[in-house]
């Protein structure tokens, strides 16, 4: 039997190992799918240090995309009117190049964007920085991560000094508490969920406290479920605090020796008693004193979070404001503690190590700080100040440079702006007023493609070789097992080619990803997100996790004992040491990465939803992600075992909002918020709260008819992480009388795009 290749799953950031054979085996029936395809064959690969073996349902399908509608030759159009012509690469690069060098000219570089993707590989992140960033001289780039995770990476900045989650899966199996907030992990990030609901299960006195406006199957799981109104996170996590101070359940040694800022944070906590709390909240008092009995009576809780906390107008506050409850009774740097953010995608960890966002740089950089731009200046070999001091355009200002006539290019590679950015209506208007827009995916027809000029083949995971780290800091190598499709490049060699077309010869002088690897990780040494001891050598023989700095220490004995020996006890052993003799989890010192090395307590107050209700638009809606779709269904729309789990998208309405609005059971309902609608089947349930309703963010107009989430969401953001709040916007509901009747219409490319889909389309 042949080897199986080891690899990463490419779809969350749990990061689960996968082992992969072709179709066809020795002595054995060829592997194909239901309509007589080859078909790669998938299973969990146990030697994966993060899944040990375990895959769900979407890693165990991820090869029946990988053949179908794939876009294999470069496409251009003069104008948005046109059909795509193909063309060659060549033709490709020099229009793109050409049309670089007229907008900078013209409008100056300023006017030039890229919008990357957490789907990429860390190769191809570096790459886009060193062009963008270093070469043409913009920060210009931001990620589809901007949307996920960019209010933990602002939280953990602020608090600790740096990017960084610092916990690890083992923390799963060694905790007395779980507190889940924002996070439905069981169908988000289900293999972590098994990991902790094993544990759960077997120890009796280990809790599990789920906060979330719905009753999800992460909920239904937990000792305790706090089914909190949309937008009280922060009152309730005040209030928590409030009882453990009270109870005098803190932990002062802790306080002292390694935070600042406690008792500016002990004051506003103040404002937080338990009856003010509960009835913000929607919840019952003794719930809320039982989820702080829960806190002061474990000695190791592991709090977890994902997009219900970080797509939030007061999102890196939410982030803080968990991170609080860490540091006031040193819940961290132990085994089984700690605040530990849950990534949505394969390797939006890897973007921010390699500076995947409009306001930072490789190696947990910051754009804003000079002597970090020096230092990567230096290594790229760039003279000083090629690099611009000022945060480029964030995910949404590119959306609104369109609008303004400011951005004259728009580069968007792997990620699908016309399904999951805000707004969707305005988005699209934008998109269509774009004077250039390259577009660059593996998959076509996507709903994005609508708007390009010119179209990109990428090959894909399995089809390049490169890097991604998981949610808890392991770096996977991801091989090259299969010939790509047509003419497709991987995204680093095409953001390479068009480097040296540009006339940086030697800056993208790189004959494979494993030189790209190796330049990068020379920019994380001595960061806190130190991987320089990391090589394609070292990972071909097994994942592995930073820190990972290229010394030769490895005697774990002396590693990981607090300076003050405060942690001794809990931190003492090999087991909680990574391969590189680093320990598993940071901060086990008590040093943080600030500049007086403690971490920094932050007081917020309670703000609510950035949209209010109002008799007009009564209900809250929420979206969110199901255990069987991926994002936008670029490639779970085209796998038929899905199709058949999830076919079609819905509404969730609580029987007395029903009633209310005269709804009943797979009726279609129309739901209107100030900036659009969609029409849902009708799912009426008490699983969800009352006076909120909830749909998938799944379908775009390519999948279903008139039912994209983000159609009602607003773009109001976190001013700090400038992340949307994509969790909560105010809708009304209603029955649909008449479904024959006209609705909200695509615009023209995406009505083009549809007819495509009839004659490639699985
Ligand atoms: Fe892939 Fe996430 Fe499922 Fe693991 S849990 S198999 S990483 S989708």
């Amino acid at each position: 039997m042949t080897e199986p290749t080891k690899t990463l799953c490419p779809y969350c950031g749990v990061g689960c190992g996968l082992e992969v054979l072709p179709p066809a085996q020795p002595g054995k029936a060829v592997n194909r799918d239901s309509q007589g395809n080859p078909l790669w064959q998938v299973r969990g690969d146990r030697s994966h240090p993060s899944s040990k073996g375990k895959i769900c349902v979407k890693g165990g399908t991820v090869a029946e995309s990988l053949d179908k509608d794939r876009l294999k030759y470069p496409m251009l159009r003069d104008s948005l009117d046109d059909p795509f012509r193909q063309v060659s690469w060549d033709e490709a690069f020099n229009k793109i190049v050409t049309r670089i060098r007229e907008v900078k000219a013209t409008q100056g570089v300023e006017a030039i964007c890229m919008y990357g993707s957490g789907q990429f590989q860390t190769e191809d992140y570096y790459l886009a920085q060193k062009l963008l960033k270093g070469c043409l001289g913009t920060n210009n780039f931001d990620a589809n991560s901007r949307l996920c995770m960019s209010s933990a990476v602002a939280g953990y900045i602020q608090s600790f000094g740096s990017d960084g989650p610092p916990c690890c899966y083992d923390d799963l199996e060694e905790t007395d508490c779980a507190f889940l907030i924002g996070t439905n992990t069981a169908e988000c990030h289900p293999i972590v969920f098994n990991r902790l609901r094993i544990h759960h299960k077997k120890n009796r006195k280990v809790k599990m406290i789920v906060v979330d406006p719905r009753r999800t199957k992460t909920a239904e799981a937990a000792d305790l479920h706090l089914p909190i109104k949309p937008g009280t996170d922060i009152d309730l996590l005040n209030g928590i605090a409030y009882l453990l101070m009270r109870w005098s359940n803190l932990d002062t040694l802790f306080i002292d020796e390694c935070t600042q800022g406690f008792s500016e944070y002990a004051q506003i906590i103040q404002h937080y008693p338990p009856e003010l709390v509960a009835r913000r909240c929607g919840i019952r008092i003794d719930r809320l004193e039982e989820a702080a009995r829960y806190w002061a009576e474990s000695e190791r809780v592991l709090s977890m979070w994902s997009m219900g906390v970080n797509q939030s107008s007061e999102g890196t506050a939410k982030v803080r404001t968990i991170i609080n409850l860490h540091l006031m009774t040193g819940n961290i740097g132990k085994p089984g503690a700690g605040p530990f953010s849950l990534t949505g995608q394969p390797n939006a960890m890897g973007g921010r190590e390699a500076g995947g966002l409009a306001h930072i740089l490789p190696g947990y950089r910051l754009v804003k700080n000079s002597q970090h731009r020096a230092q990567v200046e230096r290594l790229w070999k760039l003279p000083e100040g090629s690099i611009s001091s000022h945060p480029g355009k964030d995910a949404w200002s590119m959306i609104t440079g369109l609008e303004t006539g400011e951005v004259g290019l728009l580069w968007v590679a792997a990620t699908n702006p016309a399904v999951s950015m805000p707004d969707l209506v305005r988005t699209k208007k934008a998109l269509l007023k774009s004077p250039f827009t390259i577009y660059q995916d593996a998959y076509f027809p996507t709903e994005t493609a609508a708007y390009a000029h010119v179209l990109l083949p990428a090959a894909q995971w399995g089809e390049k070789t490169g890097t991604m780290t998981n949610s808890e800091r392991v770096v996977t190598l991801c091989p090259q097992f299969r010939q790509r499709p047509g003419v497709a490049k991987a995204d680093w060699e095409i953001f390479a080619e068009v480097g040296r077309r540009l006339g940086y010869e030697k800056e993208f002088d790189f004959a494979n990803s494993a030189e790209v690897y190796r330049e990068f990780v020379k920019l994380t040494k001595n960061r806190p997100c130190d991987m320089s001891g990391l090589s394609y050598q070292k990972l071909a023989k097994t994942p592995l996790q930073w820190p990972y700095p290229d010394n030769e220490i490895i005697d774990t004995s002396k590693k990981g004992d607090r300076d003050n020996g405060l942690f001794s006890s809990l931190f003492s052993d090999k087991k909680d040491s990574n391969s590189s003799g680093e320990p598993k989890r940071l901060y086990t010192k008590g040093e943080f990465n600030t500049a007086d090395k403690r971490a920094k307590f932050a007081a917020f107050h309670s703000k609510g939803l950035a949209e209010p209700l109002d008799a007009a638009y009564p209900l809250v809606l929420t979206i969110g992600r199901l255990y069987e779709h991926w994002h936008t269904m670029t490639r779970t729309g085209r796998i038929e075992k899905i199709n058949k789990m999830q076919p079609q998208p819905f509404i969730e309405i609580h029987p007395n909002d029903a009633e209310k609005s005269g709804i009943e059971a797979e009726a279609t309902v129309e739901v209107r918020s100030r900036r659009g609608c969609g029409r849902f089947v009708a799912k009426i349930t008490k699983a969800i709260a009352p006076g909120t309703v909830f749909v998938p963010m799944h379908w775009g107009a390519l999948w279903a008819d008139a039912a994209e989430a983000n159609s009602m969401t607003h773009p109001e953001a976190c001013p700090i992480s400038l992340q949307p709040e994509l969790k909560a916007c105010a809708v009304n509901i209603a029955p649909v009388k008449n479904e024959t009747e006209a609705f909200a219409e695509q615009p023209q490319p995406i009505r083009a795009l549809l007819e495509v889909k009839e004659s490639v389309s699985v």
